[in-house]
């Protein structure tokens, strides 16, 4: 993999903010794809109406003229010939700093507000360049503050022209000339630069195809690769010991939970390594059946490790299974990044010689160097397919560790049958008894007082709630902005009474984790949240969820949001705020039933985000979507299946390195 810093004008800041964004090398940049495209197109004046938003190419027609105002303030006014000959006025606020570039004569394009009775463009944006045909297609990229979408666009344009011939193409040659495919580093030049949507159309079907292949053939290497073998240990425990510890639970499990445990216990005890997914909506009860894994694990005389995505649920299932195992000889300890560097080589040691008997933390933590005497299970929570293809090896004296994956997503039967092809399935169908359905309500943002009266109403019968705030694209500081303006209202409106948190991106991990507790232990009755990574996250006492902007959030992503409430035996509520979209968003104030949304939120967006959002920091597909690529997804498997079977020394050649990519990643 070639390193950021080879690509000319990325510096040591600009690869930290890269990083930020997910991008560790430049296969990751160029492969950060537009998440929109703009059309820019211009604008016919004539046609124009007053104050209309216009979009006008030309030429600088005499030097333009500077104007200061108050403060720092200044507007500049400049004469244009338009193309077609027209000439126009132009005023920009606060551009002093273009001037000496707007010498006469200089094409621009520019964007603005149309005054017609004055015949004058107030514009918001003035670029050097014309638009050649009328039209151009631009990309738009996510950014992050100090990134913006152009910055992105020249590391990525610079990448291209450095190194576009030695990115790595994972379609064997021979599907290239069989569907006639453009070569990788044309097609990343149209998908980044696209001169006509028919263009952009061939090059992404291109590489959708090359990332499904990819995934394909990963997933059926591994089955192939576990099927059948030998290769697990097979673990033996007394039944007594782990009965002791179901008859300590609080509560009897499920006929459902009841039903995965036996599978998973048999997987266990069976020679044949575990590569199992658990299945079952949100707040169905998966944790406590793979603590009792873990410690059937550890009566078989084997370490296990609990990963998750975020150090927040790391917290909250370190605090559960010491809760569960608390009358058990287990040693538990927590592995994050907010430790010091004494307290994880601490631990590391410890982990080393078999002193720790479950260990629960990040995945980067817990796979990165860390060194194991015995693993012999590893469980991974709410992670999605494509992070579970990402199995780094974990360091644990050859042992092959037996593996189970939990998920929340709920994904049509036809879908996971092919993505999660390589594994066994165990599914939770029911929850608990005793939940009550949460009622959801669609509200507009007119109709905020009524939120805030049924908050209030929820907090005066000592409940807590969440908060999820708007969101304001590409921009972490005007994110900052509508947080803090928000908390400003809940305290302006329940601040006397009760306590309101605020956790985002830009705090630190120990930050975020003290808050998290206040809110816990109930020191914080309000918590309001940027993102939507704290998945997983249990506090039963929270009885309401209020989602402002729920349209920008798919069925599936709302439904797992809504899962943080109703968690015990408490009447709960969601309260969804959107203008847009409410026909789409009305499906969930009807249905609690994740399967049900799931397939809705397939047939309906055209692009479902089943598998989350990048936001949320799950692993997503690039490019391909398995709604409205799933055509594109079969005719991948079908070909990776043969693929496999080559024995063309090329076709041999690219599986070692995509092998070598599974275990890296
Ligand atoms: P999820 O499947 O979303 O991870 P959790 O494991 O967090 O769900 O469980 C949600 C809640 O249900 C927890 O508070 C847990 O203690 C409780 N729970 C789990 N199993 C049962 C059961 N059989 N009966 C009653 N409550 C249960
Ligand atoms: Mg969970």
């Amino acid at each position: 993999m070639i390193s950021l810093d080879k690509v000319k004008g990325v510096g040591a800041k600009s690869t930290m903010l890269l990083n930020r964004l997910g991008i560790f090398n430049v296969d990751d940049l160029v492969s950060h794809y537009p998440y929109r495209y703009d059309l820019i197109k211009r604008t016919n004046l004539s046609e124009a109406e007053e104050l209309d938003k216009v979009i006008i190419d030309g030429k600088v027609d005499g030097a333009p003229i500077l104007i200061r105002l108050k403060g720092n303030l200044n507007k500049m006014n400049i004469r244009l010939v338009t193309n077609d000959g027209k000439i126009v006025g132009v005023s920009i606020f606060n551009r002093a700093f273009l001037k000496n570039s707007l010498t006469v004569g200089t094409n621009i394009t520019v964007f603005g507000k149309y005054e017609k009775s004055k015949n004058i463009i107030l514009a918001s944006e003035i670029r050097l360049g014309l638009l050649p045909k009328g039209e151009k297609i631009e990309s738009v990229y996510h950014g992050t503050a100090g990134l913006s979408s152009k910055n992105i666009a020249t590391f990525i344009n610079t990448a291209l022209m450095q190194f576009g011939n030695e990115i790595t193409d994972f379609i064997p040659k021979s599907i290239i000339e069989k569907y006639n495919f453009l070569n990788k580093k044309t097609s990343l030049n149209i998908v980044h630069n696209p001169s006509t949507k028919e263009k952009l159309k061939e090059a992404s079907i291109r590489l959708k195809y090359e990332e499904l292949f990819l995934f394909m053939t990963k997933i059926n290497y591994l089955k192939i690769k576990n099927k059948n073998i030998d290769n697990g240990l097979n673990k033996t425990y007394k039944k007594e010991n782990l009965d002791e510890l179901m008859k300590s639970l609080p509560f009897k499990l499920t006929k459902d939970q009841e039903k995965v445990l036996n599978e998973i216990l048999e997987d266990l005890k069976s020679k044949r390594r575990m590569n199992r997914l658990l299945q079952g909506d949100v707040g169905s009860g998966k944790t406590i059946i793979s603590i009792i894994a873990l410690y059937a694990n550890k009566l078989s005389g084997y370490q296990g490790a609990l990963m998750v995505p975020t150090e927040i649920l790391a917290h909250q299932h370190y605090e559960t299974i010491k809760k569960v195992l608390k009358d058990f000889d287990v040693n538990v300890k927590l592995l994050i990044g907010s430790l010091t560097k004494k307290e994880k080589e601490d631990i590391h040691k410890e982990l080393e010689e078999g002193k720790i008997d479950i260990v629960v933390g990040t995945h980067a933590l817990i796979q990165g160097e860390v060194q194991y005497q015995n693993l012999g299970l590893v469980v991974t929570d709410e992670q999605h397919r494509f992070g579970v293809l990402q199995r780094t090896s974990l360091k644990n004296k050859g042992n092959m560790p037996d593996v189970l994956y939990m998920s929340a997503t709920p994904i049509p039967r036809t879908y996971a049958l092919t993505i999660y092809g390589d594994m066994d399935i165990s599914v939770i169908e029911n929850l608990p008894s005793g939940r009550k359905n949460i009622k959801t309500y669609l509200k507009s943002n007119k109709e905020i007082k009524d939120v805030l009266q049924m908050m209030y109403e929820e907090l005066k019968d000592k409940h807590q709630i969440y908060v999820i705030a708007p969101l304001i694209e590409e921009s972490e500081t005007l994110d900052l902005t509508t947080v803090e303006e928000l908390k400003d209202k809940m305290e302006l409106a329940f601040g006397k009474d009760f306590n309101i948190g605020v956790v985002h991106g830009k705090l630190s991990n120990k930050d975020k984790d003290k808050i998290m507790n206040e809110f816990v232990n109930n020191n914080i009755q309000i918590l309001i949240s940027t993102t939507v990574i704290e998945v997983g996250v249990d506090v039963p006492n929270t009885t309401m969820i209020v989602i402002f902007d729920a349209n920008r959030f798919g069925l599936s992503t709302l439904h797992q949001l809504r899962g943080r409430v109703g968690r015990s035996t408490l009447e709960s509520k969601c309260i969804l705020i959107s203008d847009q979209d409410t026909k789409r968003l009305n499906i969930m104030t009807k249905t609690n039933d994740g399967f049900e949304i799931s397939e809705e939120d397939f047939q309906i967006r055209g692009h479902g985000d089943l598998f989350g959002t990048k936001q949320s920091g799950d692993m997503t597909f690039k490019i391909a979507n398995l709604k409205e690529d799933y055509k594109i997804l079969l005719q991948a498997k079908k070909d990776s299946e043969k693929f496999l079977t080559s024995k063309s020394p090329e076709d041999v050649k690219l599986l070692e390195t995509i092998i070598e990519d599974i275990k890296e990643g």
